[in-house]
């Protein structure tokens, strides 16, 4: 068998902790080459010492300064600072495959030099394709990439899809994609109840342990309008195809209805280290950690359509899709700048949708011929967004 070396950018966080376990689980079969983060020199230095990375990137200049003097006595890894690490990292040579788990369009460069380096790419970093769709599946195909989904919906897809028919699923005789959501915490919230809720009840996922940002956007559906946006790109298909199922128990993860009326679907407990153990063994199963589903224990399954009155973030998304060009890179960064600032306690809940929309109808959008141009919009969102939301507060 032979070892598989591994980028982890986004190393210290949820996604990248799990991917961590999973590697751990299997000494021999993968070496780490290099571990990232952003702030958090001494969460990281922690994971040098343990995986022995070659080197380790800090986004943040000043943390990395603080992870070289952690690791003075650790000559094993080199230290590395910014976007030009991470870029070097996700494109090395002696890498083969690539973990996106950076959160948001901060992923988005570090996972496209992955990608135009023609490595094995584990995506978790839904933002970074839904920001640049088209440009970033040209990219992974002109440069031979392998692209797998980590996000477990759309893992769950593509384990129910046969593997030469991911691109042309009505090739395959497939009809439609379940897409299955939680629902988030706020399911049975009512409109008004949704104005008060708090920062830390929005990250309190009934199901899941995720990062904030993704706790945030699973409790206004963002992120399932985000996902829809990711299965029309890494599945070549369209909104008409891919209907969103709440299902709240969170144990099918998606399905994919075929012409002659099958549908399969993808179970299991809802822990992030099957779909990241399914990535980086692919085609191949590997132990993951994870306990075997109780379905005694679970009971029944229960499914409802999503309200898009009261989680209009959903149709907001679907529209950014149908809009095209580089509508998705503005609904994305408006999101990002609304999420962090109900996060920091400067917007209510229901205001996330609210300055999206606003950011959206007051942003033209054009083609998204360049990556230079989804860069140039997402900026320019991101102020538009800051603007609406001083004119909310004052
Ligand atoms: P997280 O907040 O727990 O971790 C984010 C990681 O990115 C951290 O290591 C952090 O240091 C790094 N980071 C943050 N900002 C950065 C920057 N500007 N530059 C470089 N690095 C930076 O997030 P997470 O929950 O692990 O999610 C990571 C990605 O995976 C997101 O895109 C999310 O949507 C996706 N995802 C997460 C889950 C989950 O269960 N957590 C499930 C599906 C998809
Ligand atoms: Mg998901």
């Amino acid at each position: 068998m032979e070892t598989r070396s591994i980028s982890v950018l986004g190393a210290t966080g949820s996604i990248g902790l799990s991917t961590l376990d999973v590697v751990r689980r299997h000494p021999g079969r993968f070496s780490i080459h290099a571990l990232t983060a952003s702030t958090r020199a001494e969460e990281l230095a922690v994971l040098c010492r343990e995986f022995r990375p070659k080197v380790a990137v800090m986004a943040d200049p000043e943390a990395a300064v603080v992870l070289s003097e952690l690791l003075v006595d650790f000559p094993d890894t080199k230290v590395l600072a910014g976007l030009d690490g991470l870029c070097e990292v996700a494109s090395d040579p002696a890498v083969d495959t690539v973990m996106a788990a950076i959160v948001g369009a901060a992923g988005l460069s570090p996972t496209l030099s992955a990608v135009r380096a023609g490595k094995r790419v584990l995506l978790a970093n839904k933002e970074a394709l839904v920001m640049s769709g088209k440009l970033f599946m040209d990219a992974v195909a002109g440069a031979g990439a392998e692209l797998l989904p980590i996000d477990s919906e759309h893992n769950a897809i593509f384990q129910c899809m046969p593997a030469d028919k991911v691109r042309d699923p009505g090739g395959a005789g497939i009809t439609r994609i379940l897409l299955t959501a939680s629902g988030g915490p706020f399911r049975e919230h009512s409109a008004d109840d949704l104005r008060t809720v708090t920062p830390a009840q929005a990250c309190a996922h009934p199901n899941w342990s995720m990062g904030q940002k993704i706790s945030v956007d699973s409790a206004t559906l963002m992120n399932k309008g985000l996902e829809l946006i990711e299965a029309c790109w890494l599945f070549n298909t369209t909104p008409e195809s891919v209907e969103v199922h709440v299902h709240p128990e969170s144990i099918i993860h998606s399905m994919v209805e075929y012409a002659d009326g099958s549908v399969l679907a993808q179970l299991g407990s809802p822990d992030m280290r099957t779909p990241i153990a399914n990535g980086l063994a692919w085609p191949e199963r590997i132990d993951a950690g994870v306990a075997p589903l109780d379905l005694f224990a679970i009971g029944s399954f229960h499914f409802e359509r999503p309200d898009l009155e009261r989680f209009p973030c959903l149709r907001l998304a679907a529209e950014a899709f149908k809009a095209g060009g580089t509508a998705p890179a503005v609904l994305n960064a408006a999101n990002e700048v609304a999420v962090a600032a109900f996060l920091q306690g400067t917007l209510c809940f229901s205001d996330i949708p609210v300055i999206i929309e606003r950011t959206m109808s007051s942003t033209v959008v054009e083609p998204a011929n360049s990556f230079d141009m989804i860069f140039a919009k997402d900026k320019e969102a991101r102020a538009r967004a800051r603007e609406q939301i001083d004119l909310l507060t004052v």
